[in-house]
């Protein structure tokens, strides 16, 4: 499929405007990606023509509401290739995806004197739900190290696993590195020695096409806040057989079948842990976004992206006293970087002014800072509708920065 980048472009609305009177450059989609037109539009046309609470009313507005909720379901299982839609779980986001298997899945193997497996390039939020599990249980938290170019060090991750290894989580893409991990190779050895996995997917979905059964893990999270699709929604996958053996997360209506003060009763999977009212309209916008990624074809972006990457890579590499952090040889999109004498701040304060998004800071991820010794870095993060003039616009702002630190 090829790929149009100014048709893609016109479909986001936000690349309309300037930002301090500079034509846009938005480099920061790692952090939250901007959203195409048929995502609003699939919210707007909920609220407007279809919106009741879901699953509960007889009448035909919440009919409607309903299907459009479990349409998203449906579109969400194709999307990363799950058996069954009742294997996919509608959270707040990655952060609450991680959160409700640390305290269901593991919380019931992780006992005194256990481990939990995860990597050195982790995400905030696929570090203390772990930590706070391993605490509560008398377990520890065991970390497999990363290479210089931030790689995980395939044969340390290995000996990591022992029979007190009771779960492995690790990200499918680090945010703050752009590492791409495989997968399924960690995954095969984890399982070798029956240690469940749950990989973190928040950075790959928007970048790569995602097959769960392939992968062969036990769950994958993901926002869609990344994916193009609203905040405050994100999707956890889990095989049907853990989610039906696992306890409730959060409860409330919905995910009960029956109430008394004597007992409850749960409610079949996935809504056992779907309790109260969702983000509906941000749901039905979630399945628009999969619609629209998948009409541009995921391979025709994660081939376009690859070349954008691979132009910003060099592009940076001719900076003097710019450094990447983060040259693993698979990669995502993302690209992080210390510039000599200039705190990351300044460098993201002086971009501002010439138009340009870009992050900085820890990322979420102050151990990658700790191992690469910097207190922070630049990213600039890619995503399928960036182009080669934002690089450029990037490196001209680089220099900049270098005119007012001379
Ligand atoms: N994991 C990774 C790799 C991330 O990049 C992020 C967000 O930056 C998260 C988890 C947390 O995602 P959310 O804040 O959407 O829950």
């Amino acid at each position: 499929m090829s790929f149009d980048i100014e048709a893609v472009r016109n479909d986001f609305p936000i690349f309309e405007q300037t930002t301090r009177g500079k034509p846009l450059v938005f480099l920061d989609s790692a952090a939250s990606a901007q959203k195409p037109r048929p995502v609003l539009d699939a919210m707007w046309e909920l609220y407007t023509t279809s919106y009741a609470n879901i699953h509960r009313g007889v009448y035909e507005l919440s009919e409607r509401s309903t299907a459009a909720f479990e349409a998203s379901r449906e579109k969400v299982r194709r999307f990363i290739g799950a058996a069954d839609a009742r294997e996919i779980v509608f959270v707040r986001g990655t952060t609450e995806a991680i959160n409700l298997v640390a305290a269901t899945f593991a919380r019931a193997r992780v006992g005194s004197g256990d481990e939990v497996l995860i990597t050195h390039m982790e995400h905030h939020s696929n570090i203390v739900p772990w930590q706070l599990l391993c605490d509560q249980a008398g377990a520890r938290l065991r970390v497999a190290p990363i290479d210089d170019r931030g790689a995980l060090q395939m044969d340390e991750f290995e000996k990591l696993i022992t029979p007190r290894t009771k779960l492995a989580a690790f990200a499918h893409v680090s945010n703050a590195l752009g590492t791409v991990n495989p997968v399924r190779e960690l995954v095969e050895l984890a399982h070798r020695e029956g240690v469940p996995v749950l990989v973190d997917g928040a950075q790959a979905v928007p970048h790569q096409a995602v097959d769960v059964q392939e992968l062969g893990c036990d769950f994958y999270a993901f926002s869609s806040h990344k994916l193009f699709g609203p905040s405050g929604v994100g999707v956890l996958w889990g095989r049907a057989e853990h989610l039906e053996a696992m306890p409730p997360y959060q409860s409330g209506g919905e995910m009960v079948l029956t109430v008394s003060f004597e007992k409850s009763t749960w409610n079949d999977i996935p809504h056992k842990f779907e309790a109260g009212t969702p983000d509906i309209a941000g749901v039905v916008g979630l399945g628009a976004a999969i619609d629209y990624l998948t009409g541009l074809g995921l391979d025709a972006v994660t081939t376009y992206e690859r070349t954008l990457l691979d132009y910003a890579t060099h592009a940076l590499e001719a900076i003097p006293g710019l450094r990447l952090i983060g040259t693993a040889p698979h990669k995502a999109a993302v690209l992080s970087f210390a510039l000599d004498g200039v705190h990351p701040h300044d460098v993201g304060t002086i971009l501002d002014r010439e138009g340009i998004a870009v992050r900085t800071g820890h990322h979420c991820a102050q151990p990658v800072m700790e191992r690469f010794g910097v207190p922070a870095t630049v990213r600039a993060s890619l995503a399928l509708y960036n182009r080669e003039s934002d690089v450029d616009a990037l490196v001209s702002g680089l220099q900049r920065v270098r005119e007012v630190f001379r």
